[in-house]
């Protein structure tokens, strides 16, 4: 794995990501490496020649450029972690999505985190000082051995699940994104969320052409067809409502 701590010059971003007006992605690259990442298309911007998921550069600096961009940026909505895992296993010691994340205290903006990784947990301190702040979790099965195929490097479902309700039990606002959809137990995924997130997003697999050797391999091709994420996203939503969790769909 190369590491290396670079600088920027500005720590958000505008995004054309619906419902948000910026973007923060305090590390370039990811640990965790997911076999169906659509930020690998990042690597071109880097420099790097390594795999996507062989290499993460720390924005260093994030925090302080943060804190001179807030500023002048006085509202607004911003999502942290678009094309990168803002708690994966190197926060835990570089503390750089933590740090950006006390500079939205004095501000007025709505903060949504979307992560793999326990870890977040960490910061419910911080997220209890935030004026509006949702913390979300993807979560694309149910089966750890499916994670494991397609995720090889990302925490297990259990200790995403257990997170969501500490921070859920904590008293601040959680959704889950079950994207993309693998091989799974419906019913057991919408059960599994029931009482600890109040919101859920579903979504297919939208760049299917980067898993399709390993979709082949395994004889998963069945579970990867349009009609078979419509129905699976049917019984999810189902499932969920019956437990009044507001769901949407992000696909036709
Ligand atoms: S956690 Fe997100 S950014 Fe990281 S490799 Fe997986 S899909 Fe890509």
């Amino acid at each position: 794995m190369n590491i290396r701590e670079i600088t920027t010059k500005n720590a958000i971003t505008k995004t054309g990501i619906g419902g948000y007006d910026y973007c923060l992605n305090p590390y370039v690259g990811c640990q965790h490496g997911c076999k169906y990442c659509y930020a690998s298309f990042m690597k071109r911007f880097t420099g790097h020649r390594e795999p996507w998921g062989d290499f993460v550069d720390i924005k260093i600096n994030a925090p302080d450029s943060l804190r001179r961009q807030l500023r002048r940026i006085r509202e607004g909505t911003v999502i942290v972690g678009t094309v990168t895992d803002p708690y994966q296993p190197l926060e835990k010691k570089y503390r750089i999505t933590r740090d950006c994340l006390k500079a939205f205290a004095g501000s007025l903006l709505t903060v949504s985190i979307l992560t793999r990784s326990g870890l977040v947990a960490r910061d419910i301190d911080v997220f209890k000082e935030l004026p509006d702040v949702e913390v979300g979790f993807s979560i694309a099965t149910n089966r750890e051995d499916i994670k494991k195929v397609f995720e090889p490097f990302s925490p297990s479902v259990r200790s995403r699940l257990d997170a969501l309700k500490t921070i859920h039990d904590a008293g601040i606002r959680t959704y889950a994104f079950i994207g993309p959809m693998l091989p799974m137990d419906p019913g057991a995924l919408a059960g599994s969320l029931a009482g600890i997130t109040d919101e859920v997003l579903i979504d297919r697999l939208n760049y299917p052409g980067k898993v399709a050797g390993l979709v082949r391999e395994r004889g998963l091709a069945e579970h990867m067809t349009l009609d078979h994420f419509r129905s699976t996203a049917r019984e999810l939503s189902q499932i969920l409502a019956e437990s009044g969790i507001p769901v949407t769909i992000l696909f036709d």
